[in-house]
């Protein structure tokens, strides 16, 4: 398809979906100021608050940065349940998580095509 690996457009194609993906993901990070949605220590990921296989989508609101241990330990046990468990459980966190379950789209994400985001997400 394209003739030179330096070509403008194979540059586009190879650079920009993950550009894309790295932006969205520390958009989220950054929303957290990069803790644990659960027990605030330092997030090493972005856990599904629903699971995938429940048919949780990888959009921005189910989408939260969490340490090794709560993404390890949640695994595929439904928020609600698991979170209320914990010893760093409280209302306060818990109500933050559920209002941004809820939070519509920020204008800054609307430069990200969120079908892209998806398919990126899936890849
Ligand atoms: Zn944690």
């Amino acid at each position: 398809m394209f003739n030179c690996e330096r070509e403008p457009l194979t540059l586009l194609v190879e650079i920009t979906p993950r550009l894309a993906k790295k932006r969205y993901r520390e958009s989220i990070y950054e929303a957290w100021n990069h803790q644990c949605g659960y027990c605030l220590e330092p997030a090493t990921s972005l856990d599904h608050i629903i699971p995938k296989f429940s048919s949780g989508s990888s959009k921005r609101n189910n989408l939260l940065p969490a340490c090794r241990n709560c993404n390890k330990n949640k695994g595929s046990i439904k928020m609600d349940q698991w979170y209320k468990e914990q010893l760093f459980f409280t209302l306060e966190q818990y109500n933050k998580i559920k209002e941004w379950m809820k939070e519509p789209i920020q204008i800054e994400d609307l430069t990200i095509d969120n079908k892209l985001v998806e398919k990126l997400e899936y890849a």
